[in-house]
């Protein structure tokens, strides 16, 4: 099997300190987090940044530079950046699409719309033709994230037809409110559902972090861990921080003989330049 691609959802967008005093706010925060994480094993390093003042995300590609310009000061990490906003909150395409212009090596691309208990997380085709034009023109691969199959035969449809770039990666966000549930079923039939040039992640959404980053592990797939994610390191026990997630997803890979990819590795995987 290939190395495995860890990649962390640092921060997202809606997790407050009310909740776990361990999510980083502040460019600097995040910045930091990440950088503990990528130094724990993590290879992509999934960005989203926080209004100081909300705490929620934002789409200010002002914050994101502060962050990116950190996290390539003293990283080689695969920096892959949100256009999502706030799932469930209204954003313009301008604003959405906006942290491509910074020229990450990734950014996520939402591949059709899911309820949320917030509201529908709208990822209309116009949308998602705008987002795939756009990171094209700037040089940057899509992170395809798949909620359920539907999405998936959105992207290959778009593979087919030319709108996204070969070879594509796919991000299975499982167990969210509203979405495919995160099981050994769910991951064999979106895994399946796949092209043979393509890869994939997996993310399970609370609780089930773990078990779906351990059936990653296990399936020749890469895992997505972090507080975007999940705040627990086990029930009733808040995570410390990103790293500590990290650490044990990487201890359990190296007990189930799969080695961490660097970010090299991740880059050469991934087919970046
Ligand atoms: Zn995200």
């Amino acid at each position: 099997m290939d190395e495995l691609i860890v990649t962390v959802g640092i921060t997202g967008s809606r997790i407050t300190r009310s909740q776990t005093p361990a999510i980083p706010i502040t460019p600097e925060e995040i910045a930091r987090s990440g950088i503990e994480a990528w130094r724990a094993g993590a290879s992509v390093l999934h960005v989203h940044v926080r209004d100081p003042r909300t705490e929620l995300g934002t789409q200010d590609v002002e914050l994101f530079r502060e962050v990116v310009d950190r996290l390539r000061a003293e990283t080689d990490a695969v920096l892959c950046l949100t256009t999502s906003g706030i799932p469930g909150r209204s954003f313009s395409t301008e604003e959405r699409l906006a942290p491509l212009a910074l020229r990450p090596d990734m950014a996520s691309f939402d591949a059709g719309s899911i309820n949320t208990p917030a509201g529908v997380f709208l990822n209309e085709p116009d949308f998602l033709e705008a987002l795939a034009d756009e990171a094209r023109r700037q040089g940057v691969k899509l992170e395809l994230e798949c909620f359920e199959p539907g999405m998936v035969a959105t992207c290959l449809r778009y593979l087919e037809d030319g709108v996204l770039d070969r070879p594509p990666h796919f991000q299975f966000v499982l167990g969210t409110a509203f979405g495919m549930p995160a099981d050994v079923k769910s991951l064999l039939h979106l895994s399946e559902m796949l092209p043979a040039d393509a890869s994939w992640s997996a993310i399970g959404i609370g609780r089930t972090q773990l078990p779906m980053a351990t059936l990653a592990i296990l399936m020749g797939g890469h895992a997505r861990v972090g507080l975007e994610d999940n705040i627990y390191y086990r029930r009733g026990e808040l995570a410390t921080g990103n790293a500590q997630l990290v650490e044990r997803v990487v201890r359990l890979a190296g007990e189930l003989g799969r080695p961490i990819a660097s970010s090299a590795d991740a880059r050469r995987l991934l087919s970046l330049s």
